[in-house]
Parts: C-alpha cells; structure tokens; sequence
C-alpha cells in the first residue's frame, strides 16, 4: 500500500535493527486519513470472506481495526490486556508474550462478542514473532469462531512471525512488509506481481 509507506519512510525512525517506531500516525498520535484508507484495504482484501466481526488487541490495532470494521459493517472487539473490575466472568483468555514490553500478559475478551457464529478477521498493527496474533487467534478458537484470516498494517519479514503463522495455514495479509531495518534505514519487501509465462515449445 503505497500510501502507508511513503507514510513509513517520511516519518518511521529506527529505533534499532529490530523496532520500528510510528508513534506520529499509529502507535501514539493517529493519522485518521491513512487509518481510513488502511481499513479500506483491509474491506478489499476480504470483501469475499464473509467477515462478521473483527477481532483485535488493545491499544494500537483499535484504530485500524474501527475502519476496517466500518467499511466491512461489521462490530469490532478488542482483547483486553488489564484486568478489569467490569470483565470478570465467561472470558476466552490467552498468554501473550510482548515483542516491545518484553512480558507476558493475559489477553481477554468476553463471551459476549464472539461466538461460534462469527467468522473473524484478525487486525494488529505490527507483525513481529506472531504471539500477539496467535493468542488472539487461540481466542478466537476458544470461541469456536472460524478465522477468515490475520490483517496486518506493518510486517516485519525479517522476523518470525509471517512464516510461523502462513505455515499454519492463516491467510496473512500485510499492507506493508519490511525487509530490514538494518543500518537505520528501512526497506522494504517489493510486492510479489504475477508474470505471465509464455511458453514456447
Ligand atoms: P508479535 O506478537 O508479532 O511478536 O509482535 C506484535 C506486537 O508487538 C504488536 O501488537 C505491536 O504492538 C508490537 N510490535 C512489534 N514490533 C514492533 C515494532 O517494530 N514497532 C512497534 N511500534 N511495535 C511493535
């Protein structure tokens, strides 16, 4: 998505070979023009899927996950990383361990708002070793809900994650794929484009 990465390389910082910081439109201040046209994309790429609910993780996958919500017009849960006086009972619970907090919590999300009715699109915003998104995926199982597939607005192909994840046989859609973060500067993977072969006997 051409959008997200010039957004990427205008205003990211490297924060080492393996963190990428985006605080000024995702992870802290957020673009909610770029958030539109990310949840436009998703509702593109799984506009066939039969998506009825979207299931994220609180804070930074809200943002993208409301406007793919809103385009695909379905509700949008969110796990739940602290434990809260008002989600006590009847939870579907995981252990996520933190790529950027480096701690393991327990993720929750109520019973209410997802069942085994529901089709879930699941939306993160960075993809690093794929626990925050196999957690909410064993959430999502728990629930005995079917995943349609995993969005993911920034992957980092360097890392663990997307391969851990398509081997289980998750589709994974990321909006933007990072090679590398090496020396300070980011690049990124080129988008795979089908070429015709002609064959010639
Ligand atoms: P994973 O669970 O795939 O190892 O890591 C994904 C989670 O860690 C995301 O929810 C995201 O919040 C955080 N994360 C992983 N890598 C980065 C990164 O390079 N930059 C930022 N800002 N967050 C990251």
């Amino acid at each position: 998505m051409e959008l997200l990465i010039e957004k990427i390389k205008n205003e990211g910082t490297v924060l080492s070979s393996s963190v990428l910081k985006v605080d000024s439109f995702l992870n802290h201040q957020i673009d909610p023009h770029l958030m539109l046209e990310i949840g436009k994309e998703f509702a593109q790429r799984f506009a066939d899927s039969g998506i009825t609910r979207i299931l994220t993780i609180e804070s930074s996958g809200i943002a993208p996950a409301v406007m793919a919500g809103l385009q695909l017009n379905v509700p949008v849960v969110f796990a739940r990383k602290r434990k809260s006086l008002t989600l006590v009972n009847n939870l579907f619970t995981a252990s996520v361990y933190s790529f950027t907090k480096e701690e393991t919590s327990e993720i929750s999300v109520s019973n209410q708002y997802l069942s085994e009715n529901d089709n879930v699109l699941i939306i993160d915003d960075f993809l690093a070793n794929g626990q925050a998104a196999l957690g909410l995926a064993e959430i999502a199982t728990k629930a005995k809900a079917s995943i349609a597939g995993i969005g993911i607005v920034i992957e980092k192909g360097f890392q663990d994650g997307g391969s851990l994840l398509r081997d289980k046989g998750y589709r994974v859609e990321s909006l933007a794929t990072i090679s590398s973060l090496d020396d300070g500067s980011v690049s990124f993977k080129q988008p795979t484009t089908k070429t015709k072969v002609e064959l010639t006997r």
